[in-house]
């Protein structure tokens, strides 16, 4: 590599005519730092062009030696607009030399094939060999001075003004070549000084994009960085010191790569800005594992390939997918970088323009990438082992293209390497520390199977034949139709659209196109006069209905409009579905989430996560009044789902409701628990566990029976919001309930009446092993929410004759009750109370329970039922919620489910999650519940009393609860005491009003918290009042969003309809007082429970 970059170079020079520089002598000040700058060469070999700086003028000059010496130096001198930089060569990416256009007064020609830049304390002299040459620069650089000129201002002369808001700065010492360099981290870049005096002068050494860099702690002070091109060591001063810088360079990084969208990112790179297909401005879609930017035209064509050819993500939407690295990824290769590969060899004729139609948009992106008819071949095509082991060698270096290429041309991404420890190229790259390269293999790994398979599903996508559809009118499509509405069309499912005809040779009456599509129904059979029908949504609200004479013609349509309309994510998960489509909801950092549901399972993609949720299983499912809105609550999370007046939404309610179990259907329909047993079976059972076990002939007692029956009716209702307090039905009344509901559930426990018989002929079989294995086998046979619900039942049984000298209910007593229960009849056969009691007897063998696991359960209840004979139960409120409540931090594995009754207030919040998890709190410690907002960048102590459940179901936020200690409260309280009753407060803070993701404008404020009222002045306390706030009416949150790059971390946010206020406090202190003046006006001066109230609730 080092004779190739030789030969070039040489060819350069060949090239290029010849030019000088000179650094006069003439100043004073800077003379012993004018020896050469430093040189920051390459470690890898780059193609990494002016791409990203917008370069006015480029080539080769020559500048004086330093050190009084005699002989030019020949540099690659560029200029931009804001800086004159000079390179060892144009393949160096650091330069040796960065000039800051603001120090420099005026360009002059001197004559003699030269000219000079002064600046107050220096002159630089560079030299060419044509006139026309020196002409030429003296010329770009004074337009490049006079446009600077018109915004100098600042008095930093290396750093534009505006752009002045280091995060950090001092020495470091670089380790090769080893020398001091101060140091500044400035936005997205860190720059390199000879020395702090440079700085001033604005001459620097060279900066460094962080948005490709990585910062790795090398220990003992050091640390590196590194970037595709070179890694950089850096020597601190002092372990803390490093760790500061670490932790600022870190900081530069996610904010560098997060300050901007996905697309200013991308963006930046010139060839990202224009679609690598067909050359559309701004494209905002990727196919991320070819590696190029999309149009939304031509990213749809590449979906329609399928995702085992190009998997395609919108950089506004699918932000999860926007990894640092992926990012990379595409800021070294860019569209240009790519195209070098995919379209090296189109030929005019069939190369693709903005304006293409659909027709040639796929024949032109099918040929480029399915048949590879464009690509530039790799040397090595053909020959297997040679690709493979040129993969092996390019993912341990940095150059993306070669693995792009290697990959698209055959080599084999799983090959062997030969390694024991890093067998794939994937594990190779990752222990190269080649994060991008690993990122790219990744992206790939699932994608190079055959193309076959590709092409069935294209063929999936599109799709033609006849449908029926009723003729247009005013009446909803939901409305039964008659079939003489109906009418025959040709339909068509092509490139995207769905179009129907008259016949297959007239012209067109209606379509849409599938990304209009909202929601695709597919009817229970029946709905409608033709047996299967399908509906379909679209975004401007209106209403289709098609129908067929055959089940498999409703599928097959539905598959491929499905298919046409579904993100990828979705594609594997969903098989035949009844409904699908888009629903805003409030999670998701888009506001829109993918709904599929499919029998009971309801498949939800949010931003790139699919979650999926038994409807039967929710632990909540609620319906505003108001306005329409879902709440779900589920194991795994919740899901708030945002009314929307259109048609389609309807619909999603009914569904939901319907398959999130019925009372009056089958026990596999009901409302279940986790352990797959109907709810009603379960809360009965619990119920008669805890207060019946010991009550005298349970199950034989009848109860009330109009209690029974109201019970009854409100579990077929909604049986997971039913509770009761003990008061409200006896044990007996509970009991019978059980029965009722035994009795009556359609098909029984056993599943039917022919099944059910089954259990009675083994019954009759004499050898008693023989009559175990029948039951086993029956019992296999069952469906599993029946099997679950007997084994739940007949343990349960269990444990009533466990303690039958108390209750009296022995095995036969509860078989005379169970059987005819069991078996839904009169009770006349005798075997049907020996079946029970024989399930009973031999529980473990029947249900492959070990004996010792069941003793465990039984000695459970009795312990459970000693703790309950001297407790009385609390009684929950009815309309509890179970919401998810982080402890100490918000991670996986910290969540602690709380039953959350309308009336919870935060201090009984915190004692139940700390005894929850076992916590017992130290008497120092102090823990409140908060509100956590912005990824924990903001929280908000809630107040004691507050309720809990209004936070947590406030829309629109996406809100986090979390118990921790409280660490300010004790000198929030020390300092309220000491300034007793009279508690105001008032000072300069600097202050940004929070306008959109950028505001970060800081000015100083006089504020002042007084009475009830917070004011903000503009300048002094006797300016006129700019703002003021009832402080009632405030939220207050700790913290700000990290966006704002906040001068110091003491910072309180003031919240205010959907306006929010940012106060930055100087030190703990001013932060404090800021916060306990707030809390005590807020909360009239009772911010923490009295002693005792704590001591009620931590018991
Ligand atoms: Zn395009």
């Amino acid at each position: 590599m080092a004779v190739k970059q030789q030969d070039l170079l040489r060819d350069m020079q060949n090239c290029f005519n010849h030019l000088k520089v000179e650094e006069n002598k003439t100043e004073t000040v800077s003379e012993r730092h004018r020896n050469e700058s430093i040189n920051i060469g390459c470690t890898e070999f780059p193609d990494y062009s002016e791409e990203v700086r917008s370069v006015l003028k480029a080539g080769w000059l020559e500048k004086t030696p330093p050190n009084s010496g005699v002989i030019y130096q020949r540099r690659w001198v560029q200029l931009d607009s804001e800086y004159l930089r000079y390179f060892q060569s144009p393949k160096e990416v650091y330069s040796k030399r960065m000039i800051s256009l603001r120090c420099v007064d005026k360009v002059v020609g001197v004559g003699d094939l030269k000219f000079e830049l002064h600046s107050q304390n220096r002159t630089f002299l560079f030299r060419a060999d044509k006139t026309e040459e020196i002409n030429d620069w003296v010329c770009c650089l004074e337009k490049a001075l006079s446009d600077n000129r018109n915004s100098i201002e600042s008095r930093n002369l290396f750093f534009k003004r505006g752009s002045v808001d280091f995060s950090f700065e001092g020495y470091l010492e670089l380790m090769s070549p080893r020398i001091k360099v101060y140091t500044i981290i400035s936005r997205d870049k860190l720059y390199l000084f000879k020395n702090r005096e440079e700085h001033f002068q604005g001459v620097g050494v060279t900066d460094i994009d962080m948005r490709m860099a990585r910062v790795k702690d090398g220990g003992k002070r050091s640390f590196t960085l590194t970037t595709p091109y070179r890694t950089f060591s850096f020597l601190a001063e002092s372990e803390s010191e490093k760790q500061r810088w670490c932790d600022s360079l870190n900081e530069c990084v996610s904010r560098s790569l997060s300050c901007d969208g996905v697309c200013e990112s991308l963006w930046r790179v010139v060839s990202n800005q224009q679609c690598a297909d067909c050359s559309a401005l701004m494209p905002e879609w990727a196919s991320i594992n070819l590696c190029v930017l999309l149009c939304e035209k031509c990213a749809g064509v590449h979906r329609s390939l399928g995702q085992n050819v190009s998997k395609v993500r919108s950089l506004k939407l699918d932000e999860r997918v926007w990894t640092d690295d992926l990012i990379r990824v595409f800021l070294q290769l860019g569209n240009a970088k790519a195209n070098t590969f995919w379209g090296a060899n189109i030929p005019p004729s069939e190369s693709l323009c903005v304006n293409a139609n659909d027709e040639h948009r796929l024949q032109h992106i099918t040929a480029k990438y399915v048949h590879g008819k464009y690509r530039k071949y790799h040397t090595l095509y053909g020959q297997q082992e040679a690709l493979d082991s040129a993969l092996c060698k390019a993912v341990q270096s940095s150059d993306l293209l070669e693995i792009l290429t290697l990959l698209h041309c055959g080599a084999d991404i799983k090959c062997h390497t030969g390694i024991p420890d890093f067998p794939t190229p994937l594990s190779l790259a990752k222990r190269s520390g080649q994060s991008a390269q690993a990122e790219l293999l990744t992206q790939n790994l699932n994608t190079a199977e055959s193309f076959e398979s590709v092409l069935k599903d294209v063929s999936i996508q599109s799709r033609r034949g006849y449908l029926f559809k009723p003729a247009s009118s005013s009446r909803p499509i939901t409305e039964h139709k008659n079939k003489a509405d109906f009418a025959r069309r040709w339909s068509c499912l092509e490139g995207g659209v769905f179009s129907y005809y008259k016949n297959d040779h007239s012209k067109k009456c209606g379509g849409m196109k599938t990304s209009d599509i909202i929601c695709l129904s597919v009817n229970s059979p029946g709905k409608h006069v033709y047996e299967h029908t399908f509906e379909l949504y679209t975004e401007e609200g209106r209403g289709y209905l098609f129908g067929a004479d055959d089940a498999n013609t409703v599928r097959n349509w539905s598959k491929a409009i499905s298919m046409a309309m579904l993100p990828t994510a979705l594609f594997d998960i969903c098989g035949p579905c009844d409904r699908l489509g888009r629903l805003r909801c409030v999670e998701g950092s888009h506001g829109i989430g993918w709904f599929c549901l499919s029998g009971f399972k309801l498949h939800v993609l949010l931003e790139n996560t699919v979650q999926t949720i038994d409807l039967r299983k929710l632990l909540s499912l609620s319906h505003s009044d108001s306005d329409g809105s879902m709440v779900l609550v589920w194991r795994g999370g919740t899901l708030h789902v945002l009314t929307d007046r259109r048609p389609h939404f309807v619909g999603w309610q009914t569904c939901i409701q319907q398959k999130s179990g019925a009372g009056d259907q089958p026990l596999s329909h009901q409302q279940l628990t986790e352990l797959d047993v109907p709810v009603t079976i379960d809360r009965c059972l619990d119920h008669v566990t805890r207060y019946g076990l010991l009550s005298p002939g349970i199950y034989r007692k009848n109860g009330v029976n109009s209690h029974t029956t109201k019970l009854l009716e409100r579990f077929h209702n909604d049986a997971r919001s039913v509770s009761w307090s003990e008061s409200d039905f006896s044990v007996d009344d509970v009991a019978n309930t059980l029965k009722r509901f035994l009795r009556e559930v359609k098909d029984g426990v056993l599943n039917g009446q022919d099944n059910a018989k089954s259990w009675l002929k083994a019954a009759d079989l004499e050898d008693k092993t023989e009559r175990i294995y029948y039951y086993q086998n029956l019992l296999s046979n069952l469906p599993i929410v029946n099997r679950a619900t007997l084994k739940a039942l007949t343990h349960h049984l269990l444990s009533v004759q466990h303690l039958s000298n108390e209750n009296q209910m022995t095995k036969r007593n509860l078989g005379i009750v169970f059987g005819p229960t069991l078996f839904q009849t009169d009770g006349t056969d005798v075997k049907e109370p020996r079946v029970v009691e024989e399930l009973i007897q031999n529980y473990c063998s029947i249900f492959n329970v070990s004996e010792s696991e069941l003793l465990r359960q039984l000695n459970l209840t009795t312990a459970a039922l000693n703790k309950h004979k001297s407790e009385r139960p609390s009684s929950k409120t009815t309309s509890s919620i179970i919401c998810a409540v982080d402890l100490e931090r918000i991670e996986e594995g910290s969540e602690v489910l709380v039953q959350v009754g309308a009336n919870m207030t935060a201090v009984e919040l915190v004692s139940e999650v700390l005894d929850h998890k076992g916590v017992k709190p130290a008497n120092e410690d102090f823990w409140s519940c908060y509100e956590i907002l912005e990824k924990e960048e903001m929280d908000r102590m809630l107040h004691y009393h507050e309720k809990v459940s209004p936070v947590y179901f406030s829309p629109g936020l996406q809100c986090h609860l979390l118990v921790k200690k409280n660490h300010y409260i004790s000198n929030i309280l020390k300092y309220l005491e000491m300034m007793e009753e009279n508690v105001c407060k008032s000072g300069t803070l600097r202050v940004c009003e929070v306008k959109s993701e950028r505001s970060k404008n800081y000015c100083s404020r006089y504020c002042e918290l007084s009475g009830t009222t917070f004011r903000m002045h503009k300048e002094l306390q006797n300016s006129p009042c700019e703002r003021e706030w009832p402080v009632k009416e405030l939220k207050v949150y700790n913290g700000y969003r990290s966006k704002l790059h906040s001068p110091t971390p003491w910072g309180i946010t003031l919240a205010h309809d959907k306006q929010q206020w940012y106060l930055c406090c100087d030190n703990e202190d001013e932060f404090i007082e800021w916060t306990a003046t707030f809390f005590s006006i807020q909360y009239d001066g009772d911010i923490w429970p009295s002693p005792l109230v704590m001591q009620s609730h931590n018991s």
